[in-house]
């Protein structure tokens, strides 16, 4: 059997299972070899009865204590039961659907368990545990099984059968993507004994090494891939924007002075933009450093220089006011704004469609809708994403795909340590904007308890007595807009029916119509409004400055860059500020985040500390960076091996740029498999 043969041509899959297994991207017998593990059962460790704690997946090596019982659960499910013991206690075992185990538990003396152990009361209970025969052979206990990322209707076992028949019929050798110079230097195995090892490990240590291997070939094809496109953008060719100097028109134009870090990046970003080279570049600024006029500057200068800009912003709100700001920065410019969104009428799309396509419109700004294929610029120059980590770096390469030769500009408000950034953004050249305008008060934020609570409500009373505005965030719940609009809900009626009754408060959440919050959130621009329930939707961007408390339930709940963001809504204005954090949990972590909230203000203090007390996997949830999907690698555990890799990409495309020689043909290709999404890389 061939690598590039279909899965098809494996025992046991026919139509049916094979397009579950192309669900999982498995096509090719050698898909299904890099289809690797999410994660092992240790089958290896025999435990003892006694010692079973609760959340175990473990073996025991057990004989009958009793009888079998045999019944139908209320639900009309076939049930056996039975107790077993391996002498140091009695656990009981349940089997669902399975009536054929009862013949088994029959046939021997004594037999091994897997399973999960559960505690009902003081018994050890598991439930549909695998069972054998002690002494059978090609046994699945004692073993490190692999359990596989999944799709319904296909099991681990197909899985894992479909694996270990490729592994034996595979007729030839299995490529490499790591160079053997590589290998050598940085003491790695070979791919076919790594992938051996990594879907049938001999012990722990062979494992180990495998994934070593996996890993480094990951971050090595991640960052062959970031490196190459780096140094291909910088052979590209953009417009030359003519006009910057005109910047320096709009900034006199503007209510404030600019502060010298915005000063000092506007400046890095034109001289990108008098470049022909494609800029792609980051900036960094902590909430309310004042992005957005830094954006619009170099917008305006795409358009005296003759080319559009685009602004793309994360949630509908958020792009709909940076419509409104950049609609009032242009208006004496005579520069028109277009406005794209998910949710606006057919005929106001349209319009703005044939403003953008005709070149009426200069400056444009969107939600994801702006990326729709649909959507043609007369002579797009400018890409602006507004990110605050809600894209991926997929949707950003989808717009500067727009048209090939553009300048591209992400904006992000969470600060990111230095090590990570590089592997967020290797690609991209970073700009920083570390000052905050003159004149801002500090946020005074307090972490309280429940005991505090009409204390609280009588502070954000006496707050909306004297004309302020506040925020309450409901508990954060789990990742469905479902669940989360009924936590706003609740959490309004109790608002209405308790200290608040009377007040002006409305509800803000995801599930709403996109009509129904522009509503909520003009009223509550203007005052009409006095306070806003909301869900993290406000996290990013929202400005009222009139609004100065925010009161965040469960705290401790939150990331504490997510509490920095969220508290960057208020203390916009000239109002001392405040921020209430309620905990309820009083660990000491949980203690210990909540002061450095209480003290500091300092994103990157902030995120840094983040990463160090809750643990690299919280901090970075890949979904909300849009960082590549990682299998074998785990970014922080694996921070020696990917500088490792790092370097190892540079010497690699120094010696050999494009790939070319035949020891990087496999190297090459996964690259661009890699980057398939984004456009080929290398040719
Ligand atoms: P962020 O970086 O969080 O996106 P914004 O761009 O929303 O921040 O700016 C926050 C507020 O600060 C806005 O109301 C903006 O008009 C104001 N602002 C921006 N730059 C300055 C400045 N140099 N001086 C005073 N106010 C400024
Ligand atoms: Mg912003």
């Amino acid at each position: 059997m061939k690598l590039k043969d279909s899965i098809r041509y494996l025992k046991g899959i026919g139509e049916k299972r094979a397009e579950l297994f192309h669900k999982l991207g498995v096509f090719t017998i050698h898909d299904l070899l890099l289809h690797l593990p999410r994660t092992y059962e240790d089958r290896t460790r025999i435990c003892t009865v006694e010692n079973l704690e609760e959340g175990d997946s473990v073996c025991v090596q057990v004989s009958l204590a009793g009888g079998i019982r045999n019944f139908r659960a209320r639900n009309g499910a076939q049930v056996i039961q039975a107790s077993v013991t391996d002498g140091t206690g009695v656990l009981k075992v349940m089997w669902f659907h399975a009536a054929y185990i009862k013949k088994t538990l029959q046939s021997a003396e004594e037999f091994v368990l897997f399973g999960k152990v559960n505690f009902r009361g003081f018994l050890p209970e598991m439930i549909n545990p695998v069972l054998e025969v002690s002494d059978k052979a090609g046994n699945r206990t004692g073993k490190i099984l692999p359990v596989y990322p999944c799709t319904a209707g296909l099991s681990q076992r197909d899985i894992r059968n479909a694996v270990q028949n490729a592994l034996t019929l595979l007729s030839e050798p299995i490529p490499d993507a790591v160079p053997l110079c590589l290998q050598k230097k940085y003491h790695l195995m070979s791919e076919e004994e790594a992938i051996r090892q990594i879907h049938a490990p001999e012990s722990l240590e062979h494992f180990c090494d495998a994934r070593r291997r996996l890993a480094f070939e990951e971050f090595l094809i991640l960052q062959t891939g970031i490196v190459a496109a780096k140094s291909q953008r910088k052979m590209g060719s953009a417009p030359c924007f003519e006009n910057v100097k005109c910047i320096a028109d709009f900034a006199k134009g503007l209510p404030f002075a600019l502060t010298n870090a915005q000063k000092r990046v506007i400046n890095e970003i034109s001289a990108d933009l008098r470049r022909e080279i494609p800029m792609n570049r980051l900036v960094q600024g902590d909430v309310g450093s004042g992005k957005t006029v830094v954006a619009a500057a170099v917008m305006f200068a795409a358009v005296r220089s003759g080319f559009q800009a685009a602004m793309m912003a994360p949630t509908e709100i958020l792009a709909k006011q940076h419509y409104e700001n950049l609609k009032k920065l242009f208006a004496p410019w005579n520069i028109t704004v277009a406005f794209l969104s998910g949710g606006q009428k057919q005929v106001e799309r349209s319009e703005n469609l044939q403003m953008i396509a005709d070149g009426t419109a200069g400056v444009v700004v969107g939600t994801h809708a702006l990326i729709t294929d649909t959507v043609a610029f007369y002579r797009l120059g400018l890409a602006v994403t507004d990110e605050q980590h809600r894209f991926g770096v997929r949707q950003r390469t989808a717009l500067s795909g727009k048209s090939d030769k553009i300048h591209t500009l992400v904006m992000t408000a969470t600060p990111i340590p230095r090590t990570l950034s590089l592997i967020l953004y290797g690609d991209l050249d970073i700009s920083i904007i570390d000052e905050l305008p003159a004149g801002r008060k500090k946020i005074e934020t307090y972490a309280v308890g429940e005991s505090k609570r009409s204390r609280v409500e009588q502070f954000v009373l006496n707050q909306m007595n004297s004309g302020r505005q506040a925020y309450f965030i409901c508990p954060l719940v789990e990742e469905s807009e479902v669940i989360e609009a009924n936590a706003v809900d609740e959490y309004l009626k109790y608002m209405r029916s308790g200290a608040f009754r009377g007040r002006k408060i409305e509800a803000l959440h995801g599930r709403m119509k996109t009509a129904e919050k522009e509503d909520v959130m003009n009223r509550f621009a203007k005052g009409e409004i006095e306070a806003l329930v909301a869900t993290t939707v406000i996290e990013v961007g929202v400005d009222v400055p009139n609004a100065s408390v925010m009161v965040i339930e469960n705290a401790e709940r939150f990331g504490l860059s997510q509490l920095h963001q969220l508290r960057g809504r208020v203390g916009r204005g000239t109002w001392q500020s405040y921020c209430i954090l309620f905990c309820s949990s009083g660990g000491s972590v949980a203690r210990e985040r909540m002061k450095i909230m209480c003290e500091t203000e300092d994103g990157f203090k902030i995120a840094e500390k983040d990463l160090e007390l809750r643990g690299p996997g919280e901090f970075l949830g890949t979904r909300q960076h849009g960082l590549p999907q990682m299998h074998a690698g785990d970014l922080m555990t694996d921070m020696q091996l990917l500088k490792e890799a790092q370097k190892a990409a540079e010497e690699v495309l120094e010696r050999d740029p494009e790939l070319k020689t035949p020891e990087m043909e496999e190297l090459h290709r996964r690259v661009d498999e890699n980057f398939e999404k984004a456009g080929r890389i290398l040719n």
